[in-house]
């Protein structure tokens, strides 16, 4: 992988060549130390020491809610109205957990059967990451997220007047090359200062899950009262699945409009949703809400890991941050351990 460095001030000028290549996506502030991935007209508004953004870069590949396919009553054809598709596109600033998180969506939606609605998306996204400092409801350090080495174009570390800048696809190369003049060789002081960030950062995390033989561990403990108990708190409110760049749950409905038109829409949907679960004759294989909350962990970290080798929790913290419960995931598993 090829590494060079940019200077700090001539990030806006880097952003600014970044819209050639696509719509730039980044993060902006949209109220105190909250911020939201938007498309950016004015690059003075880019935040690139975000922290968390409050919807992951999965919605810029598949819409909260979208038509897949639309028949008009003057029309015979049934026909696709484009709705999820986002062209090119540039994703700035996202982080080492939301590539993981991205890598883990392209298990799930491009092996196999592909869901064509989001390789179109993926194929046409340039993802140019950004070096993050955790706070106290990170823990992708115990995910084995906190880094990363491939998934991105470019990645940027912010050191010391300098970004150190991982090239880590052929576009990202083209993308160094369409801007020379921006980018100069790094050398051993740039090194230096990259794995004194790196110790540094290693050293910043506040918390820390134990996710040594968890799968076996959860498989021992599906009948222990914590997730009775946690289903009185869950409200099973959804927040968690909407925020978490893994949770890929969608439900597909038909409307029809008094018009004659006819709908078929795709939308995000939640397991811990009461409905999620319900078949036809109305049967619920998860009417109670302990069994909801309880699957979704059993999902990310036991059987998500059977079918793919490795959880699909990064750590991003972001369900910690939206649960109107204070249900925190990592004290769910120190408790399902015995620890607290
Ligand atoms: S955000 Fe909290 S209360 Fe809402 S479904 Fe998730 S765990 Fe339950
Ligand atoms: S489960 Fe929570 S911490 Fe893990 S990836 Fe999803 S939102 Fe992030």
């Amino acid at each position: 992988m090829q590494t060079l460095k940019m200077k700090t001030e001539l990030l806006d000028e880097f952003l600014h060549g970044l819209k050639g290549w696509g719509e730039l996506w980044a993060p902006v502030e949209r109220g105190p130390s909250v911020f939201a991935l938007e498309a950016i007209e004015d690059v003075s508004a880019v935040r690139p020491d975000a922290l968390r953004t409050i919807l992951p870069p999965k919605k810029l590949l598949l819409k909260p809610h979208f038509a897949m396919l639309e028949k008009r009553a003057d029309q015979t054809e049934t026909r696709d109205p484009g709705e999820n598709s986002c062209g090119r596109a540039v994703l700035f600033g996202i982080h080492a957990c939301d590539i993981h998180a991205l890598q883990i969506m392209d298990m799930l939606y491009l092996t196999d059967f592909a869901d064509t609605y989001y390789a179109e998306n993926r194929k046409n996204l340039i993802i140019v990451g950004y070096g993050c400092e955790p706070d106290e409801k990170c823990f992708c350090k115990s995910m084995g997220t906190s880094t990363v080495d491939s998934g991105f174009d470019l990645f940027l570390t912010p050191l010391n007047g300098v970004f150190l800048v991982a090239v880590g696809s052929s576009r990202g190369d083209d993308i160094v090359r369409s801007m020379p003049h921006l980018f100069e060789e790094s050398g051993p002081e740039e090194t230096r200062a990259y794995l004194r960030r790196l110790k540094h950062r290693e050293e910043a995390f506040q918390i820390d899950l134990d996710v040594t033989d968890l799968p076996y561990v959860l498989e021992l403990k599906k009948d222990d009262p914590i997730w009775q108990e946690l289903g009185k708190k869950c409200l099973c409110c959804g927040s968690c699945s909407m925020v978490c760049p893994t949770c890929s749950c969608f439900n597909i409905s038909d409307r029809f409009s008094l018009d004659g038109t006819a709908t078929r829409e795709r939308s995000w949907d939640a397991c811990l949703y009461r409905d999620y679960a319900m078949v036809a004759g109305g049967h619920n294989f998860r009417a109670d809400r302990a069994d909801r909350v309880k699957n979704r962990y059993y999902h990310k970290q036991e059987a998500f890991v059977r079918e793919f080798g490795m959880p699909s929790c990064v750590g991003c913290g972001r369900c910690i941050e939206s649960c109107p419960t204070k249900i925190n995931v990592v004290e769910v598993f120190k408790q399902v351990r015995g620890t607290i």
